[in-house]
């Protein structure tokens, strides 16, 4: 059932246009066990099916399956490691992550705060919440990026999701459904970021809706 949800989860966020070129990974482990599923390398996510999930123990390598998963398997590994109770994790090549995390000029993170959408977050009650979303250089070297993140999680325990630079989104959750929650509420969140700097650079215009405002 969890593989259904996320196949559907999968041509949802390729509808959206968050994996675009047979881009983006996805995965999901079953409850109680190690191994997990993940999906298939270049495939086009809107054709995505059942049979494009590879099972793969927990160092990431297939079981009785000779085909390719992605390089980026290894960040799945890890993931679930440091996140025993994640079920799922899902990685998007959106624009809004790819134009945000290379533009960010200190390339240390991204922080959401006080948006309503944060109570989408697993465990998130209120509002009045931050989301930092830590950048990571995008090394092609993936066992030097595990490093890393393990570095960084092991000082910053509560992370929920990152960003690589130039290249997407990682977020993981207990469920597809959470984990679906969560990508979506970053998508949103970083277009929201986006155009928040665009308004921000046109204060004048800004200043002619609070006139109209007024006027109303
Ligand atoms: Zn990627």
């Amino acid at each position: 059932m969890e593989q259904t949800a996320l196949i559907n989860a999968i041509h949802f966020l390729h509808q959206k246009g968050f994996a675009p070129a047979t881009s983006s990974n996805y995965s999901v482990r079953m409850t109680g066990c190690s191994d997990f599923w993940v999906s298939e390398s270049g495939i086009d996510k809107g054709e995505f099916a059942h049979t494009n999930l590879i099972n793969v123990d927990s160092e990431g390598a297939p079981i009785n399956d000779e085909r390719t998963t992605s390089a980026e398997t290894d960040l799945h590994t890890t993931l679930y490691k440091l996140y025993p109770d994640a079920h799922c994790i899902l990685h998007t090549h959106s624009i809004f992550g790819t134009v945000l995390s290379d533009f960010i000029t200190s390339k240390r993170g991204i922080l959401l705060e006080n948006y309503e959408l944060l109570k989408a977050f697993e465990g998130v009650k209120t509002h009045k919440t931050r989301l930092y979303l830590p950048i990571f250089e995008n090394t092609q070297d993936i066992p030097s990026l595990s490093k890393n993140l393990i570095a960084y999680q092991a000082k910053n325990t509560d992370m929920r999701a990152f960003l690589i630079e130039g290249h997407g989104i990682y977020t993981w959750a207990s469920s597809v459904a959470a984990a679906k929650r969560q990508i979506e509420t970053i998508e949103f969140l970083l277009e929201c970021a986006y155009r928040k700097m665009l308004l921000t650079g046109q204060k004048e215009i800004a200043e002619r809706l609070n006139l109209l405002e007024k006027r109303v």
